[in-house]
């Protein structure tokens, strides 16, 4: 006989009708191609402008060769954690040549951004520690305060004056923790007011650099080099190498003990599978581009241009965004749901951003755009945002 449960299971159905209900329902779509300025998703070739391939790497020809080189010598899995024997040569490798590239004693690889987020700020802080968040950092930033046992400050978007009030009325050790480019309106992180703050009192200063590292910066070396900033002993860079880089991972660049740290108590370094070590070798090649092929960052610049220039013309409200990431903010979920299908219809991909990944009444269609797009292809979307009722 089967005893029935004294309580019935949560309403699942309730919800997922009530997401529908309020435009906030998500679902996948399933691409059939790599990453390009024309994928094929759901059946469709669609022109695209939602990846963070911002350099066109995903697919590059010398980085395919390198991942299967990799996968050759190394076999598809690392085996095992960093700390028991999955550490390769080519993560060592990697890790030596990131250091290299950003300027810092050392790099440690992580997984994931997400993970290497929560490891950082779970290692350095601990109970008595105070954190402080800009309120539109991203959510791996967040849930790392949340796992933390540390007191947790949250500032309004990049105001300085707010968290210079809110760092003075809180002794003892401290972390100031923020996006370099941020991730759903392109903006920079005000990088020279939150240096001088933390480095007054000797804190910490994290900064996630996700869409930053590869694209600005005359090299291509992120936010810090962006204003010029040299990174102190106390400065921490994430930098991840799923977007620009157009490969997977990512690492954290720091002084040495930082690093040393890391390794012993950054608990999703220690208790996770390191990456594939073929994703360590095709990162190496995409790392050779970044640094030696300028006329992406080039060719960005100006399809970014072109782009703004555009939309102002039609009178699209932008963010204040000279990066990739190019906000267009409509207000409502159902606004920016009804935009991204008219977009679609017209054989564009840009996807609808609703709450709770934005504030509420944020809603937008966020406009990424890539070294792999040609000037037509801005054209073709300026034509189709034309066609959007009411967006103007
Ligand atoms: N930080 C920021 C600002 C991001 O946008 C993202 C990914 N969207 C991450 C961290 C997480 O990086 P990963 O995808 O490597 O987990």
């Amino acid at each position: 006989m089967c005893a029935s449960p004294s309580h019935p299971p949560p309403d699942l159905a309730a919800r997922l009708r009530q997401l529908r209900d309020r435009h906030l329902y998500r679902r996948r779509r399933v691409l059939d191609s790599p990453q390009g300025a024309e994928i094929e998703v759901d059946g469709e070739r669609l022109l695209a402008f939602c990846s963070n391939d911002y350099l066109g790497l995903a697919n590059h020809p010398d980085i395919v060769a390198a991942f299967q080189r990799g996968a050759g010598r190394y076999g598809v899995g690392a085996g095992a954690s960093h700390l028991v024997s999955g550490h390769s040569a080519a993560h060592h490798a990697l890790e030596e040549e990131l250091a290299d590239f950003v300027g810092s004693p050392r790099a440690l690889l992580f997984s994931t951004g997400y993970m290497a987020n929560l490891g950082v700020v779970g290692a350095l802080l601990d109970r008595h520690a105070v954190l402080f968040e800009d309120k539109l950092n991203h959510a791996s930033l967040i849930d790392a305060a949340r796992l933390s046992q540390a007191t947790v400050k949250r500032y309004a978007h990049a105001d300085v004056v707010r968290l210079a009030r809110l760092f003075e009325a809180h002794a003892g050790d401290a972390m100031i923790v923020t996006d370099g480019v941020f991730s759903m309106d392109g903006d920079l992180a005000p990088l020279p007011e939150l240096t001088a703050l933390a480095r007054r009192r000797g804190s910490w200063l994290l900064v996630d650099d996700a869409h930053g590292l590869g694209v600005v910066g005359a090299r291509g070396r992120g936010s810090f080099e962006h204003y010029g900033i040299a990174r102190g002993p106390a400065d921490l860079l994430v930098g991840t190498l799923g977007k620009a880089f157009g490969s997977f991972g990512a690492f954290v660049a720091g002084s040495e003990e930082v690093i040393e740290t890391l390794i012993q108590d950054a608990r999703t370094y220690i208790y996770t599978t390191a990456l594939p070590p073929a994703v360590a070798e095709a990162t190496r090649a995409a790392l050779k581009l970044v640094q030696t092929e300028d006329w992406r960052r080039d060719a960005l610049r100006t399809l970014i241009e072109r782009f703004r220039r555009g939309a102002a013309g039609l009178g699209l409200r932008l963010g204040s965004s000279a990066t990739p990431i190019q906000p267009i903010l409509l207000g409502e979920a159902r606004a920016a749901l009804a935009a991204s299908e008219s977009l679609r219809r017209d054989g564009i991909l840009v996807t609808a951003i609703r709450p709770p990944t934005v504030p509420a009444g944020g809603a937008r269609l966020r406009v990424t755009l890539s070294a792999a797009h040609r000037e037509e292809h801005v054209d073709r979307l300026l034509d189709a945002l034309a066609r959007i009722p009411g967006a103007g």
